[in-house]
């Protein structure tokens, strides 16, 4: 008989588990996936472009209804689990019933962060991480409502352009002196400003959000240098905090995130955890690669196979605001390295290679980014680069020509 494993959530992680069982574990598992959001799991990634107007809601699903009946997977949507009775091996779902599980998949993201400012609470406040924020985003451009959006980093800034291309005026504030401080260095964040301005979108720095005024709706954002920027809607997209009530709730280890062993094992055995509610070594990732990754492990995990997740190396590969962005390894240039720099303000293109102890350490791409998993590769391999180091800011072709022919 198949043994009952139950996944919670239905986001990008939880559907890659079950794609990744389908293909190493068919039939030992009976699976059933339980999910808050009331519809089919879908690439969230893509919640921008529908955003942009770019992507109908509906074709952003991961696997069609029947995909999900073929792999013998029950679905509950729209459905929340509340508790898991670990001794019982139980898990509760918002209608009092409950599901008895062998294995327990907890995949549960993530939930963004609402500044703890005055005025936070009133009407008009909203965030942007799942579909039924974007249709109310869509309805707020509709009615051409001032928005202000507060936070500079991918999910600010889309939420911004998103905004402004459906007709809304926006203002965006980001606390910091560039947009994506973690991602870009100071000349490609000024490339990508000047690009999202272009775009329609008022770009405030060293903007500290002080307080939102208003009776009972948004009426204006007060900054701590006393600007006041008048707004019928506030959007937080300033972070997001790991969903890991249920874990914590059970008596299960968590920090930030439910904390997981290199199999994704939470401290209770035959509960794991993956995807962005997890911690792994220390770290939360933000990012679909590390769950995509993490689902893979965990799927030879479950099937009886040797796996281990030793983390990931992240970059930075984005179209943010409609701009293309790329950047990896040791961007800044830490004291001893060497920078070779490509800036065309005008063409809207900014390279700039990091190169350390004759390997590339680090890259950040604005505009062209054609050849971003090259210098990924590079990266990563800490390969030497004398032979290629003058053709290698006009990329592969160039550097490589007989080998990319
Ligand atoms: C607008 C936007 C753009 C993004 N762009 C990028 C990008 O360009 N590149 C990139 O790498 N990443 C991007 N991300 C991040 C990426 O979407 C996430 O890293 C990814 O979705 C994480 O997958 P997950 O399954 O861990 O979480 P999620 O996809 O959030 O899924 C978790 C699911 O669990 C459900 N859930 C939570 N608690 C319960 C409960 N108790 N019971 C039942 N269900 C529950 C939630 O409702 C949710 O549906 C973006 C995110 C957003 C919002």
């Amino acid at each position: 008989m198949s043994e009952p494993l139950v996944i919670v959530g239905n986001g990008m992680a939880a559907a890659r588990l079950v794609d990744e069982l389908a293909k190493s574990a068919l039939g030992r598992y009976a699976i059933a996936v339980i999910g808050a959001e009331p519809r089919l799991a879908y690439n969230r990634v893509l919640l921008s472009s529908v955003l942009a107007g770019e992507t109908a809601s509906h074709d952003i699903e991961l696997r069609p209804a029947d995909w999900w009946r073929d792999c013998g997977v029950t679905l509950k949507y729209g459905c929340f689990a509340t508790e898991i009775d670990v001794g019982r091996r139980e898990l509760k779902i918002e209608n009092d019933e409950s599901i008895a599980f062998s294995k327990l998949v907890l995949a549960t993201g993530s939930t963004p962060l609402r500044l703890n400012v005055p005025g936070a609470e009133l009407a008009g406040v909203h965030t942007f991480r799942d579909s039924r924020d974007v249709d109310l985003l869509l309805t707020l451009a509709a009615q051409k409502k001032r928005v202000v959006v507060v936070g500079g980093g991918l999910l600010g800034l889309e939420a911004a352009y998103g905004l402004a291309k459906a007709g809304a005026p926006v203002t965006l504030i980001h606390l910091m002196d560039r947009l994506m401080e973690r991602q870009l260095d100071a000349p490609a964040a000024e490339l990508l400003k000047s690009l999202v301005e272009r775009k329609g979108v008022k770009v405030l720095l060293n903007a500290n959000t002080a307080c939102i005024h208003g009776e009972t709706r948004v009426e204006a954002i007060e900054l701590s240098d006393g600007r006041r920027i008048d707004a019928d809607a506030v959007i937080f997209a300033a972070g997001i905090r790991p969903n890991v009530a249920l874990a914590k709730d059970a008596g299960i280890s968590v920090n930030r995130g439910i904390v997981v062993d290199d199999v994704l094992q939470t401290g209770a055995p035959g509960i794991f955890a993956l995807g962005e509610c997890a911690e792994h070594r220390g770290i939360c990732y933000g990012l679909v690669e590390p769950a995509y990754e993490q689902a893979r492990v965990l799927a030879r995990h479950l099937a009886g196979r040797a796996a281990a997740y030793e983390g990931s190396v992240v970059a930075t590969n984005l179209k943010v605001s409609g701009v293309s962005v790329f950047s990896a390894g040791d961007f800044m240039g830490a004291e001893g390295t060497e920078a070779i720099v490509l800036n065309d303000a005008s063409g809207g293109t900014y390279k700039k290679l990091v190169i350390s102890g004759g390997r590339l350490t680090g890259a950040v791409l604005v505009g062209d980014v054609g050849d971003a998993l090259w210098y990924l590769e590079l990266i990563r391999k800490q390969q030497p680069i004398a032979r290629i180091r003058t053709d290698m800011m006009f990329g592969r072709s160039l550097a490589l020509p007989a080998e990319a022919a």
